[in-house]
């Protein structure tokens, strides 16, 4: 069987640093905050923002929640991240997307500040994440992904890594992150033809893709390290990942490793967003 990759110890250790980062910070005067701007009332972004709650709470983080009606237009939109920006004891913000129809998601994305745009929304952040010079963030999911390796102790230079799903949010900037790391990269989408076979070509295969139990055990060989970034809910109503689990967990056999869903990737994301609200309050300071 294969190792499996549980997020808790990586969201354990992650905790413990932010804990001794709250105290220095408010040693020194700096009371960090993290501002929330969520239009509308999806339950996907309701269930984040109570996770995001929770940890800011347990770490001594402040929150600024800015709730928007689903209705009330962009002005009201670019008002709340306007405040967000002017506000100096807010160090970083979150802004839950895809933003409900009618809302330019690109103007207030990059409308936000670059110093607190702590998800990687924003132009400025991505050309960090591409060039691999600046002080932007890149989106916490990505960096979630490279926490559970570095975490696990897999190691990515010279190694092949899939990805498999090329958004902005993940994909991407996940790949790009890899390379940074001197991992040989491919980046695959719904076109790559003979996915499964170019899938089991890797040492480590990235599954961002959105497809409940999509990829089976002609997907995988043994030794693999996955992890499973999809958040999906299968025919039973139960969260899944992309990867069929049990499929997987067969073919990777004992030297292989895979990340659950849930209890996986899912949960450091939000560590990695109170590990940027952090860097950028230190930022503020400096
Ligand atoms: P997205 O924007 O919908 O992108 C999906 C990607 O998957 C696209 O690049 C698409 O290719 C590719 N794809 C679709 N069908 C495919 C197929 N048959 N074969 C290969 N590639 C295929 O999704 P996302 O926002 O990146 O999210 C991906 C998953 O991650 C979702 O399940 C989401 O819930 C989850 N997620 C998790 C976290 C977390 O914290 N763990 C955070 C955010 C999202 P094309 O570009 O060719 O269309």
């Amino acid at each position: 069987m294969p190792r499996i990759l549980l997020g808790k110890p990586i969201i354990d250790a992650l905790k413990a640093r932010s804990l001794e980062r709250v105290a220095l910070l408010k040693n020194n005067g700096v009371d960090p905050a993290l501002a929330i701007v969520r239009v509308g009332a999806r339950p996907d972004d309701l269930s984040y923002e109570r996770t995001a709650i929770k940890r800011a709470e347990s770490l001594g983080i402040a929150l600024r929640l800015f709730e928007i009606e689903e209705d009330a237009g962009q002005d009201a939109l670019m008002k709340a991240i306007d405040e967000v920006n002017a506000d100096s004891g807010i160090q970083g913000c979150l802004m839950f997307r895809p933003l409900p129809k009618g809302y330019d998601e690109e103007a207030a994305c990059e409308a936000l500040d670059p110093r607190k745009d702590i998800d990687g929304i924003g132009r400025a952040a991505l050309a960090r994440v591409f060039t691999g010079r600046g002080e932007g963030f890149a989106p916490c999911t990505a960096a979630a992904c490279l926490e559970m390796l570095d975490g696990y102790d897999v190691s990515i230079e010279g190694k092949r890594v899939v990805v498999v799903g090329r958004s902005l949010v993940i994909g991407r900037p996940v790949a790009m992150m890899l390379l940074e790391r001197n991992a040989t990269v491919t980046l695959c989408h719904s076109r790559t033809a003979n996915l499964p076979s170019v899938m089991r070509d890797a040492d480590i295969v990235v599954l961002a893709t959105g497809r409940a139990k999509a990829y089976g055990a002609d997907c995988f060989r043994e030794g693999q390290v996955v992890l499973d970034v999809g958040i999906n809910v299968d025919a039973d109503g139960n969260l899944c990942g992309d990867a069929d689990f049990e499929a997987a967990e067969a073919v990777l056999g004992e030297h292989g490793a895979i990340t659950p869903v849930p209890r996986g990737v899912g949960g450091v994301t939000t560590s990695v967003l109170m590990k940027h609200v952090l860097d950028a309050a230190e930022r503020c300071r400096q």
